[in-house]
């Protein structure tokens, strides 16, 4: 550690969003044990899990995943907030790491040419001031070695939020609200689609179904977290 650092950490002690217990020089904005402690899901990138089942029924899809579970009050929830309201981007990148890796480690080959994140409506990007799936997108694609695309699908229309509507409302909720500024280099390619949490899908079947729109393109899909089950 250099004198600079330690000086740093003796004035601007971190804390880990998740415990806030202080942090080591080592660690990121999660302490140790608050990472090995998160609810992970044990869900391959394939077609073996209920990600991909939801999706399934209403958009053909590659396959799908997620990296953890999302319970109400929940660790994920928490971070989840930090990283969409409390202005806490690097935890996306954080997140971009350990999915990263898991698809590294489950499917050695290069898979994917295209990340694609859910955009925000240009005045809620606006406001937020970020879009929370931006360093998580790009340190997924780092590590499967593709490349990040934050411009081909936009939000047309600032629709409501979808957190007090029921599966039906949230789907008429999303209808025809993305748009696509394709070009001939998506053509044929192999793009993963992701989003902070999948609840009913909805978002991300109406994004998929755009997307779909360029010809002989493949769809997957990741999210950071899923709706628990329970
Ligand atoms: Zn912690």
């Amino acid at each position: 550690m250099s004198v600079f650092t330690s000086l740093l950490q003796l004035f601007f002690p971190r804390e880990c969003l998740s415990c806030g217990a202080l942090l080591s020089e080592q660690d990121k904005e999660i302490c140790h044990i608050c990472l090995s402690r998160l609810p992970y899901t044990t869900y391959k990138l394939d077609q073996n899990n209920d990600v991909y089942k939801q999706i399934i029924p209403f958009v053909e899809i590659e396959a799908a995943t997620s990296l953890f579970f999302f319970s109400k009050q929940g660790m994920i929830q928490e971070l989840l907030h930090q990283l969409k309201y409390k202005g806490h981007q690097e935890l996306g990148d954080i997140f971009g790491e350990l999915l990263g890796k898991k698809i590294q480690k489950d499917l050695p080959e290069k898979m994917f040419d295209f990340i694609v994140p859910i955009p925000l409506h240009p005045k809620k990007l606006k406001k937020r001031g970020y879009n929370q799936l931006t360093l998580f997108g790009k340190q997924l694609a780092n590590i499967v070695e593709a490349q990040y695309e934050e411009k081909l699908l936009y939000k047309k229309t600032a629709n409501e939020t979808q957190t007090k509507k029921n599966a039906l409302q949230r789907k008429e909720n999303v209808k025809g609200v993305f748009g696509l500024h394709s070009s001939d280099k998506f053509i044929g390619k192999h793009i993963l689609l992701i989003d902070d949490v999948i609840t009913t899908g909805a978002t991300l079947v109406e994004a998929s179904r755009e997307l779909k729109k360029i010809k002989g393109v493949k769809i997957s899909i990741a999210t950071i977290a899923t709706a628990d089950q329970l």
